[in-house]
Order: C-alpha cells, then structure tokens, then sequence
C-alpha cells in the first residue's frame, strides 16, 4: 500500500510526547523528544513497555502534537532539534499514515527524525524521510522472529542511516544474533557494516546487570567483535528519585 497521498483528518494515539537523553544505542547520550505511539501487537515476551500494547482511539490531532514537540525543543537559539518516534510499534499499518504525516510535518520544521522499527516491516514512504533507523533484530528470548530478508533490504537501500539492535538475555541470544550476523554478512555483496549493538536484559529501575554485562562483552570479543555492547543508561537514570542533585 502507497501512502503518498495519504491527508490526516483522524486523530494520533499517542501514549506520551517528552523531552529525556537518549538511553540506548549508538545515538546514546542525546537529548532529544520522544513521540510515543499507542498500540503494538508484536508481543516481545520481555517488553519493557507493555503499557503501550492496547491500541486505542486516537486521543492527538497532528497540530497539538507539533505544538507539544515545539514547545519541548525550547526557545531558540537553545533548541533541541531531535525527535525520536517510538512506540508501540509506530510501523503498525494503523498507525503508519499518522507517522508519514507528523514525520513530513516535522522535517519542514528541521527536526533529525528518528523511528525505532520494530524489525517487523519497513515501509519506505516513512523511512525514506527519517534520518535514522533504528530496526530491532529480535533474538529467541523475545519469543518474536525477524525475517532476515528485511535487514538485508535495510542495509541495501538505508544502511548509511541505520542500526541494529538485538536485546540479549542468554548466551542463546548471543549465538543467534551471531549467526544472522553471519548469514546476512554471506549474502551482502559488499561488507555489512551497519552498526549492530547488543544490549542486556533487564528492567526499567533495577540494578545494570553487571555479570550479564560482562559476559555479552567477552562473548562479543571472542566471536570476533562484530557488535557494538552498549547498555540502556535511561533504565537507571529515569528512576522516580529523577532529578535530585
Ligand atoms: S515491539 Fe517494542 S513495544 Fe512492541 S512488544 Fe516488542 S518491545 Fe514491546
């Protein structure tokens, strides 16, 4: 289905627009706004966001959520000109018209659009105006597949402006990101080389899993470093006591 055409006259289901310092990946450490979509069915066994699963009405027109982000990036010449859209599983055809519409909204207005893809789909009227992908390559412990096929389509056509991500939770995890590491780097003509980060387990406000950690990073040496390991800092940085000095 083209969504070129697509005229928004329905509302956005939005579950939160906010400003916070980019917890994971490569862009790690940016502060930037987050526009979190309401609504996925992919159903990760460990999501750390099930609050975002139900899909509701949408509750946003898309004026009031360009005010909110404009209001969040401040005054100028102190803006934050980031925006992270997220979910959910702001791919899901219900929600893709939405995207396309507040993506295109916010590039005339300057934003460095990010989208975190749920590695289920990817839908070039969307990506073709984002300026980041972040497409997540699920591995067993997630109880969800990614199609390889679709990390090779994203490296063929937007691997200047992509990473991958894969949540490792066992050695299991470890040695199946590796194999379709392994498997996509044998069928790409030149080298794949988009960033593909691996990061630990474990849940919003509990300690960083050291021991994890560790192992994921000795694995990933021994295997030939193919990965990049970086932790997801916002899970214990965005803790109830946030903002004490
Ligand atoms: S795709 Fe994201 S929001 Fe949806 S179930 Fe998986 S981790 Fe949760």
């Amino acid at each position: 289905m083209r969504y070129k055409k697509a005229i928004m006259t329905s509302k956005l289901a939005i579950n939160a627009i906010y400003m916070a310092t980019e917890g994971e990946g490569i862009h790690i450490g940016t502060p930037q706004i987050f526009v979190r979509f309401q609504g996925c069915n992919i159903g990760c066994i460990n999501c750390d966001s099930k609050d975002t699963w139900e899909f509701t009405d949408g509750n946003m027109n898309l004026d009031a959520v360009v005010a909110r982000v404009e209001e969040l990036a401040g005054e100028y010449p102190m803006r934050v000109k980031r925006v992270s859209i997220t979910g959910g599983d702001p791919l899901h055809p219900k929600h893709v018209p939405a995207v396309l519409e507040l993506s295109r909204a916010l590039k005339k207005r300057g934003y460095f659009l990010n989208l975190e893809a749920a590695g289920t789909r990817i839908v070039h009227e969307i990506f073709d105006v984002l300026d980041f992908i972040s497409f997540d390559f699920k591995t067993p412990s997630t109880g969800v597949k990614t199609n390889q096929k679709l990390i090779i389509k994203l490296w063929e056509q937007y691997r200047n402006k992509a990473q991958i991500k894969s949540v490792i939770a066992t050695r299991h995890d470890f040695e199946a990101a590796f194999d379709a590491y392994q498997a996509i780097s044998e069928q790409t003509e030149h080298k794949f080389d988009t960033p593909w980060v691996l990061t630990p387990c474990y849940e919003p406000g509990d300690e960083l899993p050291k021991t994890l950690s560790q192992s994921i990073v000795e694995l990933n040496h021994t295997y030939g470093a193919p990965f990049r390991v970086i932790l997801q800092q916002h899970k214990v940085m965005y803790t109830s006591d946030f903002g004490d000095f």
